[in-house]
């Protein structure tokens, strides 16, 4: 019989390990024994002493015990629930380190999946003031005991964490979750279990317009109507006068998906409104809307800038969202076409037009790999073609036809240098050249990378 040679690491032992090199999201590397061994809260060049928490054939996860030697690049991270908390990871990274590391794992990925050695990629623009820079957050609601918790799910699970102030949101939405907490609380309003599927108040979201210091609370419930609503309401407004709407959104289905479809106002109206650049959005509960506001309008600046228009271009926005670099585009091109799966998006981004008068603007809704070989077929054409697809990227069938439209440029908005990589080399490899890659730091203390790429007809 063939003898089975895997060798294990002790869960009782404690292990020195070298950091070696850190994942793209920010997750310490080294090995002991030939394994890999992932280690959270760590940086590369330090020795640390982990214990080993979970072990799979080809890797392992380790955590810190103590740090024998750290990096000059480690700083003590401000929020005390940085170890639990799922929400940021590298918040022990020095803020310019994190850009570093941003620029360079777009690098890397440009050079080994998108096959480009002598890419140059530009520094990551950073913020000038890193924190409470969310205008909005999502908490979910659960108990401890007879406790009310309101906070963030911690890495990893559904248990939830408590953040008396968390950072990188403005101080009003920790302050509305406690009002919110102790109402629920003192009332004996019943909290909503995931397992059982039984219970009122899941989630508390709280939007801020940070140019019209607007503030919209909604309540996620498992029910219908808030009992002593007019209390809870009187409590918020009494506090914020700047609360313009308050909302209680129904979601009575047992899912992780955190917003049911439907929503009664309370209080106000049932939306805020906010400015990108001078363009006004109208948000209601379901909006999609950039969350880092001041850098939404830093990467849509940098893409109207490679975008290059004159104004006498067709331009198509693919996967348009709610219309909003399409705005950005409108006013120095001749035509826009935004395209986007979700119809609410698009009927958000016609109101969107509207509200601020632009009317060479038009929005198709269908998947960009669907509608535009049509349009293409039926003798469309753009001279620049924007694209902001999520994660998973575009698909090459979308690329393609790109390729044969021929626009003279390309500008690709990306969420994810992997499948920026993928797909920037496809382009590449089919007459076309990438000029500029500039990353900004939509989400600082995360590991996320935002970049906007500029590739022109060869
Ligand atoms: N450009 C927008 C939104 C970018 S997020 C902004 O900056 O705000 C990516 C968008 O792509 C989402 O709105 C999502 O609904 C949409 N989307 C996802 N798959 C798509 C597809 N196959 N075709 C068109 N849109 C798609």
């Amino acid at each position: 019989m063939k003898q089975l040679s895997q060798k294990t690491l002790s869960k009782n032992k404690i292990y020195t390990i070298e950091i070696t090199g850190l994942t793209h999201e920010g997750q310490g590397v080294g090995k002991l024994d030939g394994f890999v061994v992932f280690v959270n809260g760590t940086l590369i060049g330090e020795i640390v002493d982990i214990k080993i928490i979970k072990q799979t054939k080809s890797y392992a996860v380790g955590s810190v015990v103590r740090i024998q030697k750290s990096s000059d690049k480690r700083i003590e991270p401000f929020c005390p629930a940085f170890d639990k908390c799922g929400g940021c990871s590298i918040q022990h990274m020095s803020y310019d380190a994190q850009l570093e590391f941003k620029t360079d794992n777009v690098r890397q990925n440009l050079r080994r999946i998108g096959g480009l050695d002598n890419v140059q990629v530009n520094n990551t623009i950073g913020m000038e003031h890193p924190f409470q820079y969310r205008n909005k957050v999502q908490y979910p609601v659960g108990t401890c005991g007879s406790d009310v918790v309101v906070g963030f799910y911690e890495k990893g699970s559904h248990n939830i964490v408590e953040s008396k102030e968390c950072n990188i949101q403005p101080p009003e939405s920790n302050e509305i979750r406690d009002i919110v907490r102790d109402f629920f609380k003192t009332n004996g309003i019943t909290i909503y279990n995931e397992k059982t599927g039984k219970g009122f108040l899941r989630h508390v979201m709280v939007r801020k317009g940070f140019k019209t210091n607007e503030l919209m609370v909604v309540l996620v419930v498992n029910g219908k109507k808030v009992p002593k609503a007019d209390q809870l309401v009187k409590l918020l407004c009494d506090r914020y006068e700047n609360i313009k709407s308050i909302m209680v959104n129904v979601n009575t289905r047992n899912t992780n998906i955190i917003l049911g479809d439907k929503n009664t106002c309370i209080y106000g109206q049932g939306y805020i409104s906010d400015y990108i650049g001078k363009y006004k959005f109208n948000i209601s509960p379901l909006s999609f809307f950039q969350v880092n506001p001041v850098q939404t309008e830093v990467l849509y600046n940098k893409a109207l800038e490679y975008a290059g228009l004159t104004g006498n271009e067709t331009v198509f926005d693919l996967y348009c969202g709610i219309g909003t670099i399409s705005l950005f585009l409108s006013e120095k091109a001749k035509k826009v076409i935004g395209v986007e799966v979700v119809p609410d998006a698009i009927a958000d981004a016609k109101r969107n037009a509207q509200l601020n008068g632009i009317e060479n603007v038009e929005f198709l809704v269908g998947e960009a790999e669907t509608v535009i070989p049509k349009l293409y077929e039926e003798g469309a054409r753009a001279d620049v073609v924007v694209v902001d697809p999520p994660r998973k990227g575009c698909e090459e069938s979308l690329l393609k036809t790109l390729v044969d439209m021929q626009p003279q440029r390309i500008v690709y908005v990306s969420c994810n240098p992997s499948t920026l990589a993928r797909d920037v080399k496809f382009l590449h490899e089919n007459g076309f050249e990438v000029k500029h890659v500039q990353p900004v730091d939509m989400f600082p203390w995360s590991g996320h990378v935002e970049s906007v790429v500029l590739i022109e007809r060869k």
